[in-house]
């Protein structure tokens, strides 16, 4: 895994930087992550809070979603200028903060874990190539 942990939305007013490594690698495949991403599912780094360096604050919007199952809130914040998504803060882990792994200017090292949610998993999503990393029922974020 790298060193560099830094990253950004796609116009540049909204960017971060970790002083630690991440804590884990999980796709989330719930229907909020889907339709936030307007995609399949959520790559998602998790981090702690504390460690987490946002700069250009001022340019970040929040959108609460609660979980269908876990009735917990999840702040999904993104940038107001372009809409990226960035990093989403769930009620259900406290100290952790999920930031959209594609906001992540090296992406090289990625290796998901794990894979939450997949009871509303596309059907085509190959989660076969990961075996025995799936979970049906998971956190969302
Ligand atoms: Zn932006
Ligand atoms: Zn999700």
């Amino acid at each position: 895994m790298t060193d560099t942990f830094d990253g950004g939305c796609a116009c540049g007013a909204l960017r971060y930087r970790m002083h630690s490594r991440p804590m884990f690698v999980h796709c989330c495949h719930c229907k909020d992550c889907q339709r936030q991403t307007g995609t399949a599912f959520s790559v998602l780094v998790g981090v702690p809070t504390d460690a987490l360096q946002i700069e250009g604050a001022d340019n970040l919007g929040s959108f609460t979603t609660v979980g269908t199952d876990t009735k917990e809130d999840v702040k999904r914040q993104f940038c107001r200028e372009c809409g990226s998504p960035v990093v989403s803060i769930g009620d259900a882990f406290p100290g952790v903060t999920f930031i959209k792994a594609g906001t992540l200017n090296d992406r090289s090292w990625l290796q998901p874990q794990l894979h939450v949610w997949t009871d509303s998993a596309q059907p085509w999503v190959p989660l076969d190539a990961h075996p025995g990393m799936t979970l049906p029922r998971g956190p969302s974020a």
